[in-house]
């Protein structure tokens, strides 16, 4: 059975005040009510060890947004694997499209990081998709086939059925521009069949994937509904209770 998730990506967002505030309230609704799928969040790393006071009973998995293709050392700004260990944290984003596009991040480097995340225990949670100029060139299949292959085929099949997915089209994050959940759908298959082609169908049946790119509460339940999407990765709607609960109560069993 794969697992079903609603992550919230806080980004660089919240003062230390508001984010203790989103966390409690995150916390109650979670004491409250009982989800279809896991929670998890990924705050700002400075407040990784607030979030972990906080959800003490693991209420809800802690994510860093990034972590470092290094094991320790002189790597200014960076946090290891090692230290989200240390602090018991469930695992990591790596290759987010931010990453990608800021810093120069390619499937290579998130390739190194995922090995070094499954081998401390954490949850590498894989980024990919296309941008827009390579959707309206057509080539998105094989990009994100591409990507899947670089980032994660020198994994063994024990390893690969520990990764998360997510599948967030360029285009779609942050703009207010969705892709369709038949577009989703498609390409989620298409990175599972992938998987299917190297690691056989039941390993690859075993690997949840999640959507992202300007999930709202009101387009949702659409998107979870597909059989081959197994949750979302959440930016902009989740940075308010009010919100990213309506995405998680979108979430049928
Ligand atoms: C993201 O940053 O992973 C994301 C999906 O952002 P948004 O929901 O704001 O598009």
């Amino acid at each position: 059975m794969r697992r079903k998730i609603v992550a919230g990506n806080w980004k660089m967002n919240k003062s230390v005040i508001d984010a203790q505030q989103l966390m409690v309230q995150l916390l109650s609704y979670k004491n409250n009510h009982t989800p279809n799928c896991e929670v998890w969040i990924a705050p700002p790393a400075l407040y990784l060890m607030m979030a972990k006071d906080i959800f003490e009973k693991d209420e809800i998995g802690i994510f860093a947004q990034d972590m470092s293709e290094h094991e320790s050392g002189a790597y200014t700004g960076e946090i290891s694997a090692d230290m989200l260990e240390s602090i018991d944290a469930t695992g990591s984003l790596i290759g987010h499209s931010e990453r990608r596009q800021y810093h120069g991040e390619t499937d290579s480097h998130c390739n190194r990081k995922i090995k070094l995340a499954l081998d401390k225990g954490l949850i590498p949670v894989y980024c990919n998709g296309e941008t827009l100029e390579q959707r309206k060139a057509g080539e998105h299949f094989e990009v994100v086939k591409n990507q899947t292959e670089v980032a994660l085929f020198t994994l063994s099949a024990e390893e690969i059925r520990k990764v998360v997915i997510a599948y967030e089209p360029v285009w779609a994050i942050g703009t207010g521009e969705t892709a369709s959940p038949e577009q989703a759908q498609e390409i989620h298959a298409h990175i599972r069949s992938t998987i299917a082609a190297k690691y056989g169908q039941e390993v690859a049946d075993e690997i949840s994937i999640l959507y992202g790119g300007s999930v709202k509460p009101d387009n949702a339940r659409e998107i979870f509904s597909q059989p081959d999407i197994d949750g979302g990765l959440i930016g902009g709607a989740a940075l308010k209770l009010e919100d990213f609960s309506r995405i998680i109560e979108a979430f049928q069993s």
